[in-house]
């Protein structure tokens, strides 16, 4: 007896640390807070967060705050959930374009990287999925990150995107005596099989493949559908076999409705998608994520980060036809993730496609409920982000201003607080 009665104090005094780094508790006053559900705003709100994750909420009436309590007060800036963006690429740049990222290594292409990372988060944008990055530079990104190493958005990376040889997700700058191809390369079924093998392997949480060409590829038709749709098959199956979601990029027609009818969960630009397309998605709920803000970057721009002329002129010829096809999907009833292409243009202006979303028929709760509850939908994370709800992870921003009267109050994010932590406070809400 006297034994098992030692015991059991060892036991509580060993236990007596564990309880003492209960995580702390944090009160967010908010003076509107928006259910992005619903599109409703309440008024004078508290969120009670307890480490990193929302423990209630609920009006300030009903919830006392203890006088010793830390209290983040928003004031009058009204709080909606972080944002999310389904298509970036934080290590890859604007500036370095065409010829100019072939002097980019993988390593340099890491550290900008972390800036590219915590520019996003700082815009307010809390969870990203990085499709598509050279060496897994995006895997260890993904990792520094959770290891509270650096500041950025929760990740979901693709490491390399596969590819058909000379295609899109190929590297074509180089003649043959460089004998260079990009690590995602691969054709035929059983090899694109063993390539989704090798990029979970080595660390990714979804496969990203390239089912028509591309913009910022040389020598391939924007249009054209590469991989077969054997192939396309053969790579869902196994990812999906393997417990990973499947994002195509797909501008054509053919290769939309090809990638849909694998069965990927996301079809990336969808530039060239018809009605036909826009019925496939809908009735097998297909996200797309149609990018209709850099259109405007390129043609500005695109010349002077050393994007080659052909890419220019493919811009010329689809960038309108997607953003009308935009409208197309939307109106037909297709669900649209917020994905932006980040990298193509500068990071942390990702919030500027909002307002296209809008003038091209979205309401703007619409636009907003597309970066957040169809974005974590998406990414299979509807249980801990896009929504203010107990359980969910303490992401939050805040805007001055009513983001369902004037959407680009979300370019100008004044608050951001990701797993209860404070990255951005211009309202001195500290
Ligand atoms: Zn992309």
């Amino acid at each position: 007896m006297r034994r098992s009665l030692w015991f059991v104090l060892l036991v509580a005094l060993l236990a007596l640390p564990l309880a003492a780094e209960e995580p702390s508790l944090l009160y967010v006053r908010a003076g509107r807070l928006l259910d992005v559900k619903t599109g409703r705003v309440s008024t004078d709100q508290v969120i009670v967060i307890r480490g990193e994750r929302i423990e209630r909420v609920g009006p300030a009436a009903d919830i006392r705050i203890p006088a010793d309590a830390r209290v983040i007060n928003l004031g009058r800036a009204t709080a909606l959930p972080g944002l999310i963006d389904v298509h970036g690429h934080l290590t890859g740049d604007h500036r370095f374009h065409g010829y100019r990222g072939l002097s980019i290594s993988v390593p340099r292409s890491a550290l900008y990287g972390a800036l590219n990372a915590r520019k996003t988060l700082e815009a307010g944008f809390t969870s990203l999925r990085n499709v598509g990055a050279d060496g897994y530079a995006d895997v260890a990104l993904r990792d520094a990150i959770n290891d509270g190493e650096m500041a950025g958005p929760r990740l979901q990376v693709s490491g390399p995107a596969l590819g058909i040889t000379g295609g899109h997700c190929d590297e074509n700058l180089l003649p043959s005596e460089y004998r260079h191809r990009s690590l995602g390369v691969a054709d035929g079924p059983w090899a694109v099989r063993a390539k989704v093998r090798e990029v979970i392997k080595y660390g990714a949480d979804l496969i990203k493949f390239c089912a028509t060409g591309g913009v910022l590829s040389k020598g391939d038709d924007v249009g054209v559908q590469q991989y077969e749709l054997e192939e396309m098959r053969a790579i869902v199956d196994e990812a999906h076999k393997l417990g990973r979601k499947v994002a195509a990029h797909a501008h054509g027609t053919a290769g939309i409705k090809a990638a849909i009818q694998a069965g990927v969960d996301s079809i990336e630009h969808a530039s060239l998608i018809d009605d036909e397309g826009v019925r496939l998605a809908r009735e097998r709920g297909t996200f797309l994520a149609i990018d209709i803000y850099n259109d405007t970057f390129i043609l500005s721009k695109g010349a002077e980060m050393g994007m080659l002329p052909e890419s220019l002129e493919k811009e010329r010829q689809i960038g309108q036809l997607q953003r009308d096809n935009f409208r197309r999907a939307h109106r037909g009833g297709a669900r649209i993730a917020f994905g932006t292409d980040g990298g193509v243009y500068p990071h942390g202006d990702n919030a500027l496609q909002f307002a296209y979303m809008v003038q091209y028929g979205m309401t703007p709760l619409e636009a907003i409920q597309a970066a957040t509850l169809n974005a974590a939908e998406l990414m299979g994370w509807q249980d801990r982000v896009g929504a203010l709800e107990p359980g969910y992870f303490a992401d939050l921003i805040a805007v001055e201003g009513d983001p369902l009267v004037d959407v680009t109050s979300l370019e100008r994010v004044r608050f951001v607080m990701k797993g209860g932590k404070i990255y951005r406070d211009e309202l001195g809400a500290r």
